[in-house]
């Protein structure tokens, strides 16, 4: 898919159902890449704004800011990114975002040496999303490594949402599930959405 289509799509995702953050993330993602950073900013904030969560979002906006050459907002942005991907134990994304700190000689936060601080409990799963211990699905959703992905990484709650959110990403982008691509795009954006 072009570019321009992409970001098309993603904006009527995002226009159509504004508390979509889904919609948000991938718009300023295409945005970003396609060289439109105030915009992409703009739509990353919202991402941001419906689920703070997700550190992904915090590593796309500080480089959309570097290139708008906001220095300062950048390393806040980090800064906080770091914060939330050592809270959730993502740490490519951590160490990504502590890796810019130190190129813009800004100074590292404080981190937790390992893993997440939770513990899971019994029945329970340290959900990726969340980014706390929430209920376990009763089985794996799919018989394949993904579903054995989301099964450890994923409450029964953002289970539920991202079944909700898939479906209507299948709808607005008219997916034909049937061709293989088009299932490696709804994996990616389910992916994207359980910040797996
Ligand atoms: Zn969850």
């Amino acid at each position: 898919m072009a570019d321009a289509a992409r970001i098309e799509q993603f904006r009527k995702m995002a226009s159509d159902d504004p508390t979509n953050e889904l919609a948000h993330f991938s718009l300023g993602k295409a945005l970003l890449d396609s060289g439109d950073y105030q915009a992409a900013a703009d739509s990353l904030r919202r991402a941001i704004g419906l689920n703070a969560n997700i550190s992904k979002v915090y590593q796309l906006l500080g480089q959309a800011l570097l290139k708008l050459g906001d220095q300062p907002s950048a390393i806040a942005t980090f800064t906080e990114g770091v914060g939330v991907a050592d809270r959730r134990g993502d740490l490519l994304n951590k160490n990504d975002m502590l890796a810019c700190l130190k190129e813009l000689g800004a100074p590292a936060p404080e981190t937790k040496p390992t893993g997440p601080a939770v513990v899971a409990g019994e029945g329970e799963v340290f959900c990726r999303r969340c980014g706390r211990p929430g209920p376990k699905l009763e089985k794996p959703p799919f018989r394949s490594a993904f579903g054995q992905e989301i099964y450890h990484n994923t409450c029964t709650k953002c289970w539920k949402d991202a079944i909700g959110m898939g479906t209507k990403v299948i709808n607005e982008l008219r997916l034909p599930m049937a061709d293989p691509q088009a299932q490696k795009m709804w994996d990616q954006h389910i992916r994207e959405f359980l910040a797996l």
